[in-house]
């Protein structure tokens, strides 16, 4: 049995190993210089390089590379060896300071949405000294900033550092005039929880739409789904329980938190969650956890689909983005304690919080759309595609009494008692959950549930840094300026809590009523993706980014772009195997079997009674005419598709008439499965998939 206290951290160059093997003067430089987010001098930069490399290679590395997150939200590597020819038919194995800081991956195909014509194709990586270098398959792999020759972000990281230094310089100026005068640095701390699938990888390789896709695009309901809930939180399965034991091992080399472990709501749904940590380290380590999900799948012979909607009519996946801000001097100002009501920073930064929310729905929106994402927003399922914020009823009670003049009485947490003396009496939580809500105060953080399970956390992060900063900073300019501090602090409270209440709602989010009530309230709806983006490039968010310097105009533009071009990629890509599918799969298998049951009925003629043979043929008849001419719809839709003008032209056809037509012929196909023999039928159903694991 492995320890896990010798196997954290064990590939990591950290802290520790960083503090045992670097010269002092150099260790402390480098500490200061990442403290201070300052640039590192080259001399301490090959120092650093020389001492890695040697650690790196006693680990078992050969090779270097700088690893990014470009805008495909997965992400890149290139790798090199240390080796140098010494002439002598020898090699030495080297690795310079100038190499460690700056790469130039010759990255032309990766997105920019124009930022680099292919023949400017240069892209450099920069040296995030913030996030450790690790060891991962025989590579030491340095997480970096991927730019453009002329400064522009290519990845997601950069924007994500911005706003981290945006929010921690607006933030830094509340807690001053808290008179809290030694804190020097404000971080936000993100925790995020992954939910994912596992199937078994001999039907995986057996449906197209699974490999290319990631989804199904077909498939009858099994006779059983989600309904019991036998699966949320049951007992795990061995074969499960072994990949899940790996996966944690190989995380926690990484110096991965992974936490807790456990079944989600669908048949052969999971969860990892991790302890929470700062923003850009959680946004790297939520990549390689995805990533390393898949590996160590595979070893179990098993596929892990981080897909959000894989099945239909079971859940989706998505990440729960528990989100907090924290001083350096370890308070978490998202913290109620004892006296809510009269801690007046933690109710400042709550409203803080409430009013970005309120008034930047269009932007958190933006942030967790994605074509696979769609499938869960505004579908039936959770949460839905409206943002609302859930306080709990403590907090909501105070607010009503500040928003009223009047004063609150905290009250004690409440004992809780199971009406048994066995059980010791347990405290009642704060909060209670509210599960459909997309953007819950949990206790000492926010958790926003809308994230797809397949994308970076960096983008919603990004928002959420950039939009509270935004309302910090109105803040402190107000308050910076006040006679009465106490008095000025009071009106902003109320102010706030009046023009932004319309964003609390802690009633079933999945309802109609609510759908109908968030229309009256003036609440945002946008049910997809080809909704949301338009809003990104809007001018006052041009100007939001710009003031906060996380992104400029050029950046921004081609940011949609990018949101555009992924959205008509992915479905094009669905619609073919669609196509394929139904081509030379599904139309000639019910063909086949039609024909069987009318030789059938042909044998039995004699006995006057074919009628079940001859009932279940026309209605599979029926279903294949319909599936034909659906084809026929479905090339003419993506041809017209193709050939428009505009990105955004194209993504509305994809979603108007593309996707319609696909869930069409799904339909028909579902039936037909569901009345066709098993011999007959080319691919694994969803009972075989969810359940045979
Ligand atoms: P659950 O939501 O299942 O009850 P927890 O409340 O313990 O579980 O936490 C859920 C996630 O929130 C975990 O990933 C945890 O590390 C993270 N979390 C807890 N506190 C914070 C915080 N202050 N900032 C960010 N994330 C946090
Ligand atoms: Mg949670």
């Amino acid at each position: 049995m492995e320890r896990i206290d010798e196997i954290f951290g064990s590939m990591v160059f950290n802290d520790c190993v960083m503090k045992e093997r670097l010269p002092k003067n150099t260790y402390t430089a480098l500490k200061k210089a990442i403290s201070l987010g300052v640039g590192i001098d080259i001399s301490i930069a090959d120092t650093v390089a020389e001492t890695m490399k040697n650690w790196a290679t006693e680990k078992g590395a050969t090779h270097f590379c700088h690893w990014f997150q470009p805008m495909t939200g997965i992400t890149a590597e290139k790798h090199d060896s240390f080796i140098v020819p010494k002439g002598d038919g020898h090699i030495l194995m080297e690795f310079s300071g100038k190499e460690l800081i700056k790469g130039e991956p010759d990255a032309s195909a990766f997105p920019s949405g124009g930022l680099r014509a292919t023949f400017e194709a240069r892209g450099y990586t920069a040296w995030d000294p913030s996030s450790f270098a690790f060891v991962k398959d025989n590579t030491l792999c340095i997480p970096t900033a991927f730019c453009s020759y002329g400064g522009e972000a290519l990845d997601k990281k950069t924007p994500l550092l911005r706003s981290m230094d945006a929010i921690n310089k607006q933030a830094l100026r509340i807690v001053k005039l808290f008179g809290l005068k030694d804190i020097e640095h404000i971080n936000v701390t993100v925790g995020a929880e992954q939910e994912y699938f596992l199937i078994d990888k001999d039907m995986f390789s057996l449906r197209p739409d699974l490999m290319y896709c990631g989804r199904t695009l077909l498939g009858a309901k099994p006779p059983k789904g989600q309904e019991m809930n036998d699966h949320y939180f049951g007992v795990i399965k061995p074969r499960v329980a072994a990949f899940m034991k790996e996966l944690d091992s190989e995380l926690w080399k990484l110096g991965v938190l992974a936490k807790t472990e456990h079944n989600e709501a669908a048949p052969a749904q999971h969860e990892l969650a991790p302890v929470f940590t700062t923003t850009n380290i959680a946004a790297d380590h939520n990549q390689l956890t995805m990533e390393i999900m898949k590996k160590v799948a595979d070893k179990h012979n098993l596929v892990c689909l981080l897909h959000e909607k894989p099945f239909d009519g079971v859940n989706g996946s998505g990440k729960h983005n528990n989100w907090s801000i924290s001083t350096d001097t370890g308070i978490n100002l998202l913290k109620p304690g004892k006296n809510p009501s009269s801690n007046m920073l933690f109710l400042l930064c709550l409203c803080a919080v409430i009013k970005a929310v309120d008034e930047h729905q269009d932007l958190l929106r933006f942030s967790v759309s994605s074509a696979g994402n769609d499938h869960r927003l505004g579908a039936d399922e959770a949460p839905p595609a409206i943002i609302s914020m859930y306080l709990g009823d403590d907090l909501t009670d105070i607010l009503e009494a500040i928003e009223k003049g009047e004063r609150h009485n905290d009250c004690e947490k409440v004992k809780m008692s199971v009406g048994t003396q066995t059980i010791p009496y347990i405290k009642k939580d704060n909060t209670d959950r509210n599960r459909t809500s997309p953007f819950a105060f949990t206790g000492n953080k926010f958790e926003f549930r809308m994230l797809g399970s397949a994308s970076s956390v960096s983008d919603a992060n990004i928002i959420l840094n950039t939009i509270v900063a935004d309302t910090f900073e109105e803040f402190a300019d107000t308050l910076e300026n006040a006679q009465d501090f106490d008095c000025a602090v009071r009106e902003l409270l109320v102010t706030t809590v009046k023009e932004h209440k319309k964003i609390l709602f802690g009633g079933d989010g999945y309802s109609s009523e609510w759908e109908k009530e968030a229309e009256s309230r003036g609440l945002l709806n946008l049910k997809s993706t080809v909704d949301a983006i338009p809003y990104f490039t809007k001018e006052e968010n041009i100007k939001l980014f710009e003031h906060h310097g996380v992104y400029n105009k050029t950046e921004i533009v081609c940011r949609s772009d990018i949101a555009y071009e992924n959205y008509c990629k992915i479905l094009h890509i669905e619609a073919l195997t669609l196509l394929e599918m139904v081509k030379r799969d599904i139309v000639p298998a019910i063909s086949d079997y039609t024909a069987h049951l009318c030789d059938c009925a042909e044998k039995k003629a004699k006995l006057n009674s074919a009628n079940v043979e001859l009932d279940i043929a026309k209605e599979l008849n029926d279903c294949n005419e319909l599936i034909y001419t659906l084809i026929a719809n479905l090339e003419k839709a993506l041809k017209k598709a193709e050939n428009a003008d505009l990105l955004c032209e194209s993504a509305e056809i994809y979603h108007n008439e593309v996707l319609y037509i696909m869930q069409n012929i799904r339909k028909y196909a579902d039936k037909a499965e569901s009345i066709t023999s098993r011999d007959f039928w080319p691919y694994p159903s969803y009972g075989d998939m969810l359940f045979k694991i």
